[in-house]
């Protein structure tokens, strides 16, 4: 019978361990983890995200600042804002949320974070560092698929995982977490998104398919192999309610594991963000 992640139970528990390392962190340092959000614009899906940041601050005792800027600007102007957070000493870690408008080069922004606060890990040296296997934080999507996989038991190591989508915020990091030298990683790999042909010769041949395209329920039942662990990363809207990249009802009897849309992936990210940030106050004390 399949397993059904829950994705909501694991987001709790690690948010329960985590307020208790937080305020423990408090006591210690006298000095409570804060994590700063910039918004620019009134985009409403970037300020309902970042609505749901603060909740899971206030779970788990880190303190949230919010710096919401108007639309119109500049790129100097947000510069300045960055640096004036970097060099804050209060401050832990720092996110600028994206899309930011057309006159701001989202690039220069990412790269003007700094890395010992970069708690989305978006800055390039950041990424690099991951690539090298030496991580300074993981980026919060990619992390919560290695916390679930860690946490469920589920064994990568000599088996073939099949990533579909590249994109540097999902599929690329997520490559890059999973062929670190690690319990629970060392996979052996294939990468496929817009150009490849045939995807389904590569997702019939996964173990382990993680579905990262935005694409509401690209993988179909005869797409998967018998027994596969289907990580769903995708959440798209379609007629008011959220699937994945995965046809959940067709492949439940099909698959061993598998993670729901909603209630999959998604709770746990935020609360990987919280451990993101924890982990920057305790390098800026140390
Ligand atoms: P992007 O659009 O940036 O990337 C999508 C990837 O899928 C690209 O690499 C693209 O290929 C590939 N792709 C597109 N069409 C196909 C196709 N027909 N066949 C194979 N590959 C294809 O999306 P993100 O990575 O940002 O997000 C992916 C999904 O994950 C989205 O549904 C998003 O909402 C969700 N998401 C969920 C989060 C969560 O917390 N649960 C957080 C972040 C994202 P190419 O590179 O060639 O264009």
């Amino acid at each position: 019978m399949v397993k059904i992640i829950d994705g909501r139970k694991i987001a709790k528990e690690i948010s329960e361990s985590l307020k208790v390392k937080v305020e423990d962190f408090i006591k210690k340092n006298k000095l409570t983890p804060k994590l700063a959000v910039i918004i620019v614009g009134e985009e409403p899906a970037s300020l309902f995200y970042v609505k749901m940041i603060a909740r899971s601050c206030e779970k788990v005792s880190i303190d949230f600042e919010k710096h919401n800027l108007p639309g119109k600007t500049s790129e100097k102007e947000l510069l300045e804002l960055i640096d004036n957070l970097n060099e804050d000493k209060k401050v832990s870690g720092i996110i600028v949320q994206v899309p930011l408008p057309e006159q701001i080069n989202q690039e220069r922004i990412q790269e003007a974070v700094n890395p010992y606060k970069d708690v989305d890990c978006f800055n390039p040296i950041n990424m690099g560092k991951l690539a090298l296997g030496k991580p300074e934080f993981l980026p919060c999507t990619p992390y919560a698929v290695y916390e679930l996989i860690r946490r469920e038991n589920i064994i990568v190591e000599g088996k073939h995982t099949v990533i579909v989508g590249r994109s540097n915020i999902v599929g690329k990091p997520m490559t890059l977490i999973l062929l670190q030298k690690e319990q629970y990683a060392n996979a052996t790999l294939t990468v496929c998104h817009s150009r490849t042909n045939d995807l389904s010769h590569y997702t019939r041949q996964a173990d382990i398919l993680i579905a990262a395209v935005g694409k509401p329920e690209i993988i179909k039942r005869d797409m998967i192999k018998e027994g596969a662990v289907i990580i769903d990363v995708g959440t798209n809207e379609v007629e008011g309610k959220l699937v994945g990249d995965v046809a959940y009802e067709e492949v439940l009897d099909k698959a061993s594991v598998i993670t729901p849309v909603p209630g999959g992936v998604g709770p746990i990210t935020n609360v990987m963000l919280m451990q993101n940030t924890l982990k920057a106050a305790e390098k800026l004390v140390n």
